[in-house]
């Protein structure tokens, strides 16, 4: 997987994904996170993903787009509403009213307290 930006959570204690500086790309800036819609900015960081998608004759083919690191863990782990029992899953109304950006932040800082 490629990655850009500076290693997570820091340069000496590197999560898997950018432990090789071979892997790692120019940040793709501008362009919009393939979770949170939003342009990637000069100091974020993130991961590229192949995306599979079909296209006007149900062709499947794929592109790459890229991703900030924090919407990429919340596409795995889920908002912070879903976290903290606040969501559909437990019969409850979603609390946060933060936009997926928001939402991908603190879930991020919620994983880094919580493991
Ligand atoms: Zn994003
Ligand atoms: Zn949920």
């Amino acid at each position: 997987v490629k990655w850009f930006g500076d290693p997570w959570p820091s340069d000496e204690l590197r999560a898997s994904v950018c432990e090789s500086p071979n892997d790692r790309v120019g940040t793709p800036e501008g362009e919009p996170c393939l979770w949170c819609d939003e342009p990637i900015a000069e100091n974020d960081r993130g991961v590229i993903l192949p995306v599979g998608d079909l296209d006007s004759d149900g062709r499947f083919f794929t592109t790459i787009r890229p991703c900030h690191i924090e919407c990429n863990v919340r596409s795995v782990v889920g908002s912070l509403d879903h976290l903290t029992g606040h969501c559909s899953c437990s019969g409850k109304e979603p609390v946060s009213g933060l936009s997926s950006r928001e939402d991908a932040l603190a879930v991020w800082d919620w994983v880094q307290s919580h493991g």
